[in-house]
């Protein structure tokens, strides 16, 4: 019976009556089952108890040991001689000398003791384990929400530097102003300013939704003569047909571009233009 290890540490404790009332009716209800054992070492435990109940005359043992243990065997005691022969002065009741039932006495005590101590140990450690689990628990749930914080606010931030660059752009009075004109399409121009270091800001109202899942994307070209268009941001407008992007770190600075284009683009944009442009707007 593998289940009976758990009983172990659990006898003594039982035949002292210092088990917890619900250890004590776990191990009643497992010896109700009548598991062989269990009943051997239960009253193994409990001759062990008698022994000592026996042997142990109050003055032997009462510097020994001290608590609860003693006040348990003494209980035991006073219980067990107030039904049984008394002991006497010289011998015991089961006749050992006085000098060696002290000297039994003490290692039953002992060995009592630490079963019982082993056993009280083994709850505290379980305890504690418990609350360990639970408190780890409660740090790993504090970590998750302040992640899931610093994540907020870390994309908050990033909004926010946006806005202050996009404002610092539209307002900057160096920023350079580039109108967008629609190529042979009904729509209106779309707006570009462009500041020598907080990069460019497109802006588009009412523009026509491209095909599918397609988008726009933006072109600087070079002054350069041969030089091929640079791609930079794509972009799909909201249901308005509204959009205001912000081009950080264009491919070129200003003073080398002489446009800006827009063309419509295969979803995630394109290294070169598929499309003939759709705005067209020349830096001034
Ligand atoms: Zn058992």
């Amino acid at each position: 019976m593998s289940n009976c290890d758990q009983f172990r540490e659990m006898y003594e404790a039982y035949a002292l009556g210092a088990l917890d009332p619900p250890e004590r009716a776990v191990l009643e209800a497992h010896l109700a089952t009548g598991c062989a054992e269990c009943a051997k070492s239960v009253a193994e435990a409990r001759w062990l108890v008698s022994q000592l109940a026996y042997l142990a005359p109050e003055a032997a043992t009462s510097d020994m040991l001290k608590g609860r243990l003693m006040q348990t065997v003494r209980s035991e005691a006073e219980a067990k001689s107030s039904s049984s022969v008394s002991t006497g002065a010289t011998t015991t009741a089961s006749g050992i000398p006085y000098w060696l039932s002290a000297s039994i006495a003490a290692l039953l005590l002992l060995t009592l003791y630490f079963a019982w101590d082993a056993h009280r140990l083994k709850d505290e450690l379980r305890a504690a384990n418990e609350q360990n689990q639970r408190n780890e628990q409660l740090v790993a749930s504090a970590k998750g929400e302040f992640a899931a914080t610093q994540q907020k606010l870390a994309a908050m931030e990033e909004q926010m530097a946006k806005m202050h660059r996009e404002t610092a752009i539209l307002t900057d009075p160096s920023s350079v102003k580039i109108m967008l004109a629609a190529q042979k399409i009904q729509a209106p121009q779309m707006v570009a300013m462009w500041h020598a270091k907080y990069g460019i800001v497109l802006t588009g109202q009412k523009v026509p939704m491209p095909s599918g899942n397609r988008v726009l994307q933006l072109w600087l070209i070079p002054k350069a003569r041969g030089g091929k268009p640079m791609p930079s941001m794509t972009v799909r407008p909201d249901a308005n047909g509204n959009f205001e992007v912000l081009v950080s770190n264009p491919p070129a600075a200003g003073s080398d571009t002489k446009a800006l284009a827009i063309t419509e683009e295969p979803a995630g944009g394109s290294a070169a233009p598929t499309t003939t442009p759709k705005w067209v707007g020349a830096m001034t």
